[in-house]
């Protein structure tokens, strides 16, 4: 059995060889995972975690206080919930309509701004949310009016089996917006793909903490 801190290791290599000129950022998606297992990773140097399900994070995010963990929030949103997320993540990669985008602005006042990214539906699937990419321009210019939050960028889940075609689509859109800085794509079975066409922070759960059978938490 591997550790997580040779996982994270190994990682770190794949990502360095794949893009040895541009940063690639590794967020650790830790959803399901528990506290010890979060500070585990945290000790071997990892900062940035992802997590999925907001009562679980907010219990975590209490537990790592005293660390300089910085969280992003990369689950589907509620609308009621957007104060929460606003108070206690730095990121957010799933904001998926304008309304959300509104609402976490409203809710940072008074904060630094929160790092957004717009979820994009790249594949056009009915069961995903997400913006389609005929709707991203007039949510972008919104979005720039919007104070409290600083837009860097766009996150897409593709479709399985699709990921070449999905990534190429995505990376042609990020190239329209050389105001953006942050392409967020791939996971543990597709990370390799996805920085082949420029992605800049890969999320990654089972491939650092294996496999996802921990369900203490759920919502
Ligand atoms: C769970 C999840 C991941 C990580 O998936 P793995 O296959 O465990 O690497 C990445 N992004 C999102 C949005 C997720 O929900």
């Amino acid at each position: 059995m591997t550790s997580i801190s040779d996982n994270i290791k190994r990682i770190l290599t794949t990502i360095q060889q794949l893009s040895p000129k541009n940063p690639v950022t590794l967020l650790a998606v830790s959803k399901t995972q528990t506290s010890q297992t979060i500070l585990e990773a945290y000790r071997t140097g990892q900062r940035n975690f992802g997590e999925n399900y907001l009562q679980e994070a907010i219990s975590k995010i209490n537990d790592c206080q005293k660390t300089d963990i910085i969280w992003h929030f990369i689950g589907s949103i509620q609308s009621n919930k957007t104060k929460t997320i606003a108070d206690n993540f730095a990121w957010v990669h799933s904001v998926d309509r304008l309304k959300i985008a509104t609402r976490l602005n409203q809710h940072r006042a008074g904060q630094p701004p929160l790092n957004i990214c717009l979820q994009i539906n790249i594949d056009n699937e009915p069961t995903k949310s997400g913006l389609l990419i005929e709707e991203v321009d007039w949510v972008i210019q919104q979005c720039k009016t919007l104070e409290n939050i600083q837009l860097r960028g766009l996150m897409c889940i593709p479709k399985a089996g699709n990921e070449n075609v999905s990534f190429k689509k995505m990376q042609a859109l990020f190239a329209q917006y050389p105001e953006f800085d942050t392409l967020s794509m791939g996971m543990s079975g597709d990370l390799e793909t996805a920085i082949k066409h420029g992605s800049n922070i890969v999320r990654v759960g089972r491939a650092i903490f294996g496999k996802r059978t921990n369900t203490i938490f759920k919502e």
